[in-house]
């Protein structure tokens, strides 16, 4: 949808910008695969046009109300209506065009992609006033979140399963990007930025040089953003039958085209290690309940390390199941495995009214809430869930609690926690309060992407 401008001129008080088109800013080239990430480089050529906004020169000013500025110079990067006074624009604007953030008396915050329809009204990305908003600086944001990735974990390999982009924490809120060895699953959730989606790939091909570029849509996000991409490869091919990744030195069947999230729950890899770990050293021989278990991640993991002898694995989802069983041949594992396909409240009652208990359980429900409005709603929800896993526990067991709703905040997660072992009387030692791991970095000033807490406790 294209908005006609809605007051006078940007050029009104606005202080002076460079002009710069799209295309002219040199990018880094495309290193050879595995190579690791590169800073700097030759300029490439021109992109074909095919995006509907343009980068580079702002299209309008987005006008703050007053007193309300102060998130954006801590460089919060999410604008809301409601902080917006007004839109001023010379031209046409349209989801995806460049506008700088003014406070109500014309200061200049930031420089930011706006949206025409949704609620997030502007996505921030700059708050340098020189540096225009254009390829070159979404470049170098992809550069500099592939090079930490290569400091951190060395230059890829063909197995590789690990995050390259995450979005706020690498100054690119509304990206995210996983690489599954030679192939990539982006994530837009950002209409602004959806709608640069060519550059983008086009970016993402340069530097990391992959086989395959999947397109994945997180549930309720296409709605929010009015995103509207079909899922699936936009460029080179699909991974092979029987593809596989590794993680914590064993093999993982992934599906790309229709596995969760994005394949993998790449953020619990450390806290799958650290859980069975754990569970090796404090109940030697668990028999493990895993419960939202996907592909089988945490229960797998424990049986590997030595720590369970066997693993009851539950999963509302068929086709990850599908995905657990095949996981447990891979390993070895599957004498040693039950999956179970239902719903956790459901097959929690059934085992309490059964008398079955467990050396350790593993709690790792899917996001409970998205709007701030459902957040005790959902606070219940984890309250009844923990409960029943609790009941379920023999004394002196292992309770990896988990929970990836951003709303929710560590702190009331652990007073939900406290209420939990209050009403079933079984206090808790919590031994590692952990998070995402850090290819999966935060932001501080966006406490919202603090999203995942992965609590391992023992219980009395
Ligand atoms: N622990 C997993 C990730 C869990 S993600 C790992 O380490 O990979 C959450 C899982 O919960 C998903 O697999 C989803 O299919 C499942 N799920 C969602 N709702 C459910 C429900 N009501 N009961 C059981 N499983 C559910």
């Amino acid at each position: 949808m294209t908005h006609p401008a809605s007051t006078s001129s940007s050029a009104d008080g606005a202080p002076s910008r460079r002009v710069v088109v799209i295309g002219e800013e040199p990018v880094p080239p495309p290193p050879p695969f595995a190579a690791g990430a590169t800073d700097s480089g030759p300029a490439r050529p021109p992109l074909p046009a095919g995006d509907p906004a343009t980068l580079g020169e702002p299209a309008a000013r987005v006008v703050l109300k007053p007193r309300r500025a102060q998130p954006f110079h801590f460089r919060h990067p999410w604008v809301f209506d409601g902080a917006v006074q007004r839109i001023e624009a010379a031209g046409d604007f349209t989801t995806g065009s460049v506008a700088d953030l003014v406070t109500d008396s014309g200061e200049w915050v930031a420089r930011g992609l706006l949206h025409a329809d949704a609620n997030l009204k502007l996505r921030l990305y700059s708050w340098d006033q020189e540096r225009p908003l254009d390829r070159g600086l979404f470049a170098e944001r992809i550069a500099s979140a592939a090079s930490l990735r290569t400091r951190l974990f060395g230059a890829p390999t063909a197995t590789d399963a690990r995050r390259e982009l995450f979005s706020e924490a690498d100054g690119l809120t509304g990206l995210t990007v996983d690489r599954y060895g030679e192939y990539l699953t982006v994530q837009f959730t950002a209409g602004p930025l959806a709608a640069h989606q060519e550059t983008v790939l086009d970016l993402l091909e340069a530097q990391f040089s992959p086989k395959g570029i999947f397109i994945r849509t997180e549930k309720g996000m296409g709605e929010a953003e009015a995103i509207h991409l079909t899922d699936g490869v936009v460029r080179g091919e699909a991974p092979p039958e029987g593809f596989a990744v590794e993680e914590n030195g064993l093999s993982w069947g992934v599906d790309l085209a229709a596995g969760q999230k994005t394949g993998l729950y790449l953020d619990q890899r450390d806290n799958r290690r650290a859980a069975a770990d754990l569970v090796a050293a404090a109940t030697p021989g668990a028999k493990v309940l895993d419960l939202f278990c996907y592909s089988g991640g945490f229960g797998l993991t424990m049986l590997a390390r030595g720590g369970a002898t066997s693993v009851r694995g539950v999963d509302a989802s068929e086709s990850a199941l599908g995905l657990a069983v095949m996981n447990a041949a891979r390993h070895g594992s599957a004498d040693a495995c039950t999956w179970t396909n239902g719903k956790a409240f459901e097959v929690l009652d059934a085992m309490k009214a059964s008398g079955e208990r467990f050396d350790a359980v593993v709690c790792d429900p899917p996001k409970m809430t998205r709007t701030r409005k459902s957040v005790e709603n959902a606070l219940r929800g984890y309250h009844q869930l923990n409960a029943s896993c609790l009941e379920l526990l023999n004394p002196g067991g292992v309770l990896v609690t988990c929970c990836c709703s951003g709303l929710i905040s560590r702190e009331k997660f652990g007073q939900m926690l406290a209420g939990v072992a209050a009403r079933v009387g079984r206090p808790l030692r919590i031994l590692e309060n952990r998070g995402a791991a850090p290819d999966h970095p935060t932001a501080p000033q966006v406490p919202e992407s603090e999203y995942l807490k992965c609590l391992l406790c023992v219980a009395d």
